[in-house]
C-alpha cells in the first residue's frame, strides 16, 4: 500500500500514522520527494481500512499495491484449482456444463428434464428448490421437497446435483447436495459465505447484480478462509443501463479478468445474463470460446409452462444443439496458462 501525503504535512499528525502503522505490525518507508512525501507500507496489508487512511488530513492519496484477497489469488496460487464433483472435474483445462430448470417443479418434471440433458451431455444437474423471487406472490420453490426430488433425479440419472442455499438455517437439508449455489442476490450474505467454508462442499457463487470482480473475488476470499477452497466463480450478467432485449448485461470480459487474478474455476450463466432463450447459444459460444470453465444453463421439458424463468429456458432439443456448438468450439478456447 502506498500513501501518498499533502504537503507540508503536519508532523505530529505524520508520526501518530506511523505509529499506527507500526502498531499494525506493518513497517512503513518514507520517501521524501521534492513536491510530496509518500509512505510505503509493507506486510500484510490486508487488514488495513484504506478508506480510513484516505481520510486523514494529511493524506492526499492512498493505493492498494496488493489485493485484498489472498486464498483466492493467482499470485499465491499459480496453478489453477480443479474443483471434483463426484468424479466430474471443473477447472485446469477441464470443462464441464451443468444444466435443468430453473425450479424443480414435480417428479416427472425434474426426472425427465434429468434424463434428457444427460443424454446432450450435461455433467451435472441444476433445479432450484429455494427461489429468490422479486415478488412474494410468485412461485417460491419446492423447498425441501424439492431437494428430495433432485436426489431421485440424481438416483435415477447418477448426474451430481447443483442446488441454491438461500439461508444458513437451509444447511443441514444440504447434506446430499453435491454443489451449493450461492444466488446472486446473496453474494454478500456473509454470514452465509462463512458457514460455507467451514463445508468441505463444493461452491458455486454467483456474482452480484451489481458487485465488481473485486467484490466477488473478496465473497470467494471469505468462503476459502474458512477453510472451504472448493468455490466456482460464476457470471451471470450484471445490471447496466441497457436495456435492449436482454435482462442483464453478460460481462464476458470477467472471464479472462477473473482468470488473470484468480486460480478459481469460471462458469458462465448465459441463461440469467440473457433472459431470452435465443440469446443463450451465442452466448454459451462465446463463453467458451473466451476461456470458460463450464457453463450453467436453464433447461426445461415445457419452457412455456414453466413457474419460472420460463422465457429464458432452452428445451432439451435446443440444449442438445447447444452443447453441439460448445464442442466444436473448445478446441479453440483461450487459455490462460
Ligand atoms: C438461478 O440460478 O435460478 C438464480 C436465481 O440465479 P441468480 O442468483 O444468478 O439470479
Ligand atoms: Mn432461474
Amino acid at each position: 500500500m502506498v500513501v501518498i501525503l499533502r504537503q507540508n504535512a503536519d508532523k505530529a499528525q505524520l508520526a501518530q500514522l506511523e505509529n499506527w502503522i507500526r502498531e499494525m505490525g506493518l513497517e512503513s518507508r518514507k520517501t521524501e520527494g521534492v513536491n510530496s512525501t509518500i509512505l510505503g507500507l509493507v506486510g500484510d496489508t490486508s487488514k488495513i481500512d484504506i478508506d480510513l487512511i484516505g481520510a486523514l488530513d494529511i493524506v492526499e492519496n492512498v493505493k492498494r499495491i496488493q489485493e485484498p484477497y489472498k486464498k483466492a489469488n493467482r499470485k499465491f496460487h499459480p496453478k489453477d484449482t480443479v474443483v471434483e464433483v463426484g468424479g466430474i472435474k471443473i477447472g485446469g483445462g477441464n470443462f464441464a456444463v451443468i444444466a435443468g430448470p430453473c425450479s424443480v417443479e414435480s417428479e416427472a418434471q425434474i426426472c425427465e428434464v434429468a434424463e434428457a440433458v444427460k443424454a446432450k451431455g450435461a455433467a451435472m444437474l441444476r433445479g432450484g428448490a429455494f427461489k429468490p423471487r422479486t415478488s412474494p406472490y410468485a412461485f417460491q420453490g419446492m423447498r425441501g421437497e424439492g431437494i428430495e426430488l433432485l436426489k431421485e433425479a440424481k438416483s435415477k440419472t447418477g448426474l451430481p446435483i447443483v442446488t441454491e442455499i438461500m439461508d444458513i438455517s437451509q444447511l443441514p437439508l444440504f447434506d446430499n447436495v453435491d454443489v451449493i449455489q450461492v444466488g446472486a442476490r446473496n453474494m454478500q450474505n456473509f454470514e452465509l459465505l462463512k458457514a460455507l467454508g467451514h463445508t468441505n462442499k463444493p461452491i458455486l457463487l454467483k456474482r452480484g447484480l451489481a458487485s465488481t470482480i473485486e467484490e466477488l473475488l473478496m465473497s470467494a476470499e471469505y468462503i476459502m478462509s474458512g477453510g472451504n477452497e472448493n468455490v466456482m466463480l460464476c457470471e451471470r450478467g450484471i445490471r447496466t443501463f441497457e436495456t435492449a432485449t436482454t435482462r442483464n448485461t453478460l460481462d464476458l470480459c470477467a472471464i479472462p479478468v477473473l482468470k488473470e487474478r484468480s486460480h478459481l474455476p469460471v462458469i458462465i450463466d448465459p441463461s440469467h445474463a440473457t433472459g431470452v432463450a435465443r440469446l443463450v447459444k451465442p452466448m454459451c459460444i462465446a463463453a467458451t470460446a473466451a476461456g470458460a470453465d463450464g457453463l450453467i444453463i436453464e433447461v426445461h421439458n415445457d419452457p412455456a409452462k414453466a413457474l419460472c424463468d420460463g422465457k429464458q429456458s432452452l428445451t432439451p432439443e435446443a440444449f442438445g444443439d447447444v452443447m453441439k456448438a460448445v464442442e466444436a468450439v473448445r478446441p479453440y478456447s483461450y487459455k490462460f496458462n
